[in-house]
């Protein structure tokens, strides 16, 4: 999907040395036509941020960068006049573990551990490709996510920053089980959500609804009861996590608000017809809005499927005029549902009536607030993490240009350079 794929390159932080991990060379600095921190809605023309090692130290106008003393000993890379280099893009909902063909729950079921882990890593690759330098995981097994996520955070093997959620809670039998978080009682609720804390998750996700992909689960039933979610949130609030609730039904959905989860995940509103957003309701709609609950529309997977289409297109329009703050997630890996395609869900995003704007803010800086992360990521302020992506053309004017990726920085790590004469050319910019 970009022109990525010919050019991708690892200089993946000291290959696994001890004490080398992170030792990224000299300062960079990367300048291009426009910059878009992330931070308020003004582009710098031309811009330009400056990395050293993880971080970015210093970010804005060109001639305030050239002017400090780290710019003269930095690798210059000009991305040219027609180029954007805005803040690295954050999925809010993908599963590793789940390969996104068309059986990939039964490819689970059926892998080792240490099968899943390379699918985990090869996705994770993927994600990165598509310039995702965090990514949150709302589903897998065996806690597998925890293993890849801080091998990632290590620098022993390439991937975004990972938030992740472990075994999402579900009933006996209800959608996902298979990934082992089964509850049959108030009781097992709270031992599961204390074990989570034990092995190190940073979440605890939720299935306040069945699902599409678990056969026998009815995505519009409602699973847990209002007074059990509510268990879920204080117990895990008292545990220092964020709850994020599966939720495609209007019941689960109240629900899940009442209890006061910290994002919703499909928001769908399915009726019991099936049919996205066929019981949407307003009041309840503007209810997610005052509670400032982040809703996670995963316009990827419904947009793909021309039944679910229009219905998710008028749902999340309804939700955005309301207020309800959106954020962009994929749930990359469920049935048909790749790794590398996050620019489709933004598409949809636009497509179903947000400014691009709404849109990029939806895919960085709002995205890391609703994770937690915004301290480290989700904008290009210095200080931050150098998570950062180049586009060739302006995503404001034309969100299509975040498929032209021309460059993919990770903690600093540079994964995406394309060469300048691997795109259209455009006159290099004079500063
Ligand atoms: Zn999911």
């Amino acid at each position: 999907m970009n022109a990525s794929a010919n050019s991708l390159y690892f200089r993946c932080a000291g290959g696994g040395r001890p004490g080398a991990r992170f030792d990224l060379s000299g300062p960079r600095l990367y300048t291009a036509g426009t910059l878009l921190t992330g931070v308020g809605t003004e582009a710098i023309r031309p811009g330009g941020v400056l990395v050293r090692g993880t971080s970015i130290i210093a970010a804005g106008a060109i001639p305030a960068l050239l002017a400090t003393d780290h710019s003269r000993s930095a690798e210059l890379v000009d991305l040219g006049a027609g180029a954007t280099i805005m803040p690295g893009l954050v999925d809010s909902h993908v599963h590793l573990g789940l390969d996104g063909g068309p059986r990939p729950a039964e490819r689970m079921q059926g892998e080792s551990e240490a099968e899943q882990v390379v699918l985990m890593l090869r996705n994770a690759v993927s994600l990165l490709a598509a310039g995702v330098t965090t990514a949150r995981d709302l589903g897998a097994k065996s806690f597998l996510d925890i293993t890849v996520r801080d091998a990632v955070s290590r620098g022993d093997a390439p991937g975004p920053r990972l938030v992740v959620a472990g075994r999402p809670l579900t009933p006996k039998g209800g959608h996902c089980w298979f990934m082992g978080g089964e509850c049959e009682s108030p009781q097992d609720l709270r031992e599961m959500i204390h074990q989570h804390h034990e092995m190190g998750t940073d979440l605890i996700k939720v299935m306040s609804t069945g699902g599409f992909i678990t056969s026998g689960s009815a995505p519009w039933s409602a699973n847990f009861s209002a007074g059990e979610l509510a268990m879920v949130v204080k117990e895990a609030s008292s545990l220092g996590m964020r709850v994020a609730a599966h939720a495609h039904g209007r019941e689960g959905i109240s629900r899940a608000v009442t209890a006061g989860v910290a994002t919703l995940e499909h928001c769908s509103f399915t009726g019991r017809d099936g049919m996205v957003g066929s019981d949407f309701d307003p009041a309840l709609a503007d209810k997610i809005a005052a509670a400032e609950i982040y809703v996670c529309p995963t316009t990827n997977i419904h947009s793909l499927l021309p039944e679910r289409a229009e219905g998710v297109a008028r749902v999340i329009a309804e939700l955005h005029q309301r207020g309800v703050r959106i954020i962009a997630g994929t749930d990359a890996g469920v049935d048909n549902c790749a790794h590398g395609e996050y620019q489709i869900g933004l598409e949809a995003l636009a497509k179903a009536g947000l400014p691009a704007s709404e849109v990029l803010a939806a895919a960085t800086a709002r995205a890391a607030r609703a994770l937690g992360v915004d301290d480290r990521t989700g904008s290009i302020t210095p200080g931050r993490d150098a998570d950062l992506i180049a586009v060739d053309g302006d995503p404001l004017a034309d969100i299509s240009a975040l498929r032209r990726l021309i460059l993919v920085v990770a903690r600093g790590a540079e994964h995406v350079r394309v060469a300048r004469s691997a795109w259209p050319g455009r006159p290099r910019v004079t500063y």
